[in-house]
């Protein structure tokens, strides 16, 4: 399965409780069709205290999140846009805002 989106791409929630927030892919898990992205889909977790000095409390952490539900934020459409491949004349393949035309590396 081929994704448009990869690491360190900026992208925008489209669906679920974090829908409409933005963030940083920081990792892709491709057998999953999930991403992580920070900031986003945190689950809170409470901890039970494991020592008499130590207090229980909260721990936050990301979970990732369905592909499905990412779009790539475009910083020039300021939203959520659908990428396009092409390559460029000298072969390299980029990838390209569908709105705006702009390249993203
Ligand atoms: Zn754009």
């Amino acid at each position: 399965m081929k994704f448009h989106l990869k690491k360190e791409d900026f992208v925008l929630v489209r669906k679920g409780k974090d829908k409409g927030k933005k963030g940083r892919i920081l990792a892709i898990f491709p057998e999953k069709a999930t991403a992580l992205v920070e900031g986003i889909n945190f689950v809170k977790r409470h901890t039970k205290p494991k020592r008499v000095d130590r207090q229980g409390g909260i721990l936050q952490k990301e979970m990732p999140i369905a592909i499905s539900n990412l779009a790539y934020f475009c910083l020039k459409c300021q939203e959520g846009a659908k990428l396009g491949r092409r390559y460029l004349e000298d072969g390299t393949k980029v990838r390209f805002c569908k709105k705006c035309g702009e390249i993203v590396k």
